[in-house]
């Protein structure tokens, strides 16, 4: 496994060319700020923090190329120049045929979701992601996880834990019927299990298996570039094979997908829907006019249909990949020889830390992860988020849902932050690991109805 040879060098493909001053806070300052967060990260003023890790949506660097492509943008209200060459870049490196552009991932989700799900219909996934599950369940649908066991379990070294388990697959649809599946949803380098990849061999087989019954794979496309980085370093007969002819590969086996460009695509904001069926393309065209906008820019400025089209080119060279996943495993590694209990193997965007393993003297309704996130930032400034029970949120019949993964997630923007600061990181994350039996859980007080980890607010206790 690549993985652990971590001595070769990940070096970026890139040099500095302008920086970002950042504010350097105290303790007392820092233990203001999350009481009025309410303990909780997404409240922060990103002012306050240090190195920010809440995610890696629409913190990427972009290049030189990309910022004077900026002024390229043609802001024409219909049939921009900039839309045509999105089109082009996702014709040519992802292969989809007809796409529409929205303002972000969750934009498409939202309208694929109207088009293709009735009430009642089930669809499962490899894992469910926040906004896809509730974009489906807003629709009348509901989420079936058919990822494999491994992957809730955050010490199995599975190669490839983001891969569907066709048995559990085959018991949905003898259960409902293949009539009642509009499509399965399938993510790539799936985020809720850590940024761990899908195999090549695993998407042929749910491939054939689901051609025969006509169901239809849906592919959420935010981190296809990471998962084509470990099927070349992990998976039998791709070692030599480019990051770009694996992407366009992967794309090949689905049927349509929903992609948010602020993750993999080396942008701020963006996304689309792309389809190979022209039914589904003329519905989401009329439906893209209603939510976001018309379907030659759909929520987007001219400039940032540039910017997507490059970053999408960018994203497919191998030595940005290596460099970008090689960053991330360099952290993983430094917090390990610390004894901190990480999910292996290291995923591509984030080190997910096992808040249950770190704080076992918590229960789940302690939310040990969330307890963990606001420990980290009084530490040092360090913004991380929850991935446990605050973001499963609750079931339709208003009980939560208990995750078997409760974890704090560091995540990495692409292209922004150096190896200086991953030390910092690490060495943070050892200095809470020190004092974690002093560490008191929190009592939620105050929860919103949708998608709560964004906005509740916590209190210590007593
Ligand atoms: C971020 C993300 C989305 C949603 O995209 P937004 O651009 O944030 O709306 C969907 N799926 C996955 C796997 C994501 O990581």
């Amino acid at each position: 496994m690549k993985d652990s040879k971590i001595k070769q060098s990940w070096a970026e493909p890139y040099k500095i060319k302008m920086v970002e001053l950042l504010k350097m806070t105290t303790k007392k300052q820092r233990l203001k700020a999350i009481k009025e967060a309410g303990n909780n990260t997404f409240l922060l003023h990103s002012e306050d923090v240090y190195i920010d890790l809440l995610t890696d949506s629409g913190t990427n660097a972009m290049s030189d190329v990309q910022w004077s492509a900026l002024m390229l943008g043609d802001e024409a209200y219909a049939g921009s120049k900039s839309y045509y060459k999105l089109e082009a870049a996702i014709k040519k490196y992802y292969g989809y045929k007809y796409i529409i552009p929205t303002h972000q991932g969750r934009a498409a989700e939202n309208i694929l979701s109207k088009i293709l799900i009735k009430k009642g219909d089930v669809i499962p996934g490899n894992m469910y992601f926040t906004t896809t599950r509730l974009h489906q369940e807003l629709a009348g649908g509901i989420f079936t996880d058919i990822i494999i066991d491994e992957a809730h379990d955050p010490y199995s070294e599975h190669l490839f834990k983001g891969n569907v388990d066709i048995a559990k697959l085959d018991k949905v649809v003898k259960k409902y019927g293949a009539k009642k599946i509009p499509y399965i949803s399938i993510a790539t380098n799936v985020n809720m299990a850590g940024g761990q990849p899908i195999s090549f061999a695993n998407l042929k087989e749910l491939r054939a298996y689901t051609s025969k019954l006509g169901i239809r794979i849906i592919h959420d496309m935010t981190r296809v570039a990471e998962n084509a980085y470990f099927i070349q370093q992990r998976e039998k007969g791709y070692g030599k094979k480019s990051i770009q002819s694996i992407v366009k590969e992967i794309c090949s086996l689905t049927d349509g997908a929903t992609m948010s460009a602020k993750k993999d695509a080396l942008v701020n904001i963006g996304g689309f829907l792309a389809t190979n069926e022209w039914d589904v393309f003329e519905e989401a065209r009329n439906m893209v006019v209603v939510y976001e906008g018309l379907h030659t820019y759909g929520g987007l400025a001219g400039r940032d249909m540039e910017a997507i089209a490059i970053g999408i080119a960018e994203s497919l060279d191998d030595n940005h990949q290596h460099a970008r996943v090689g960053q991330v495993e360099y952290l993983g590694h430094k917090m390990m020889e610390f004894g901190i209990p990480i999910v292996k193997p290291i995923g591509g965007h984030g080190i997910f830390v096992d808040a249950k393993a770190f704080l076992p003297h918590l229960t789940q309704d302690q939310f040990p992860a969330q307890t963990l996130a606001a420990e980290l930032y009084i530490d040092s400034g360090v913004r991380t988020m929850e991935r446990g029970i605050v973001s499963a949120g609750r079931k339709a019949n208003g009980e939560n849902y208990y995750p078997k993964l409760e974890l704090v997630r560091f995540t990495i923007p692409r292209r922004v932050y150096t190896q200086a600061h991953m030390d910092v990181i690490a060495e943070s994350a050892a200095a809470v690991y020190e004092r974690r039996k002093s560490i008191k859980g929190l009592k939620m007080v105050y929860e919103p109805k949708y998608l709560r980890f964004f906005q509740a607010k916590f209190e210590t206790l007593k």
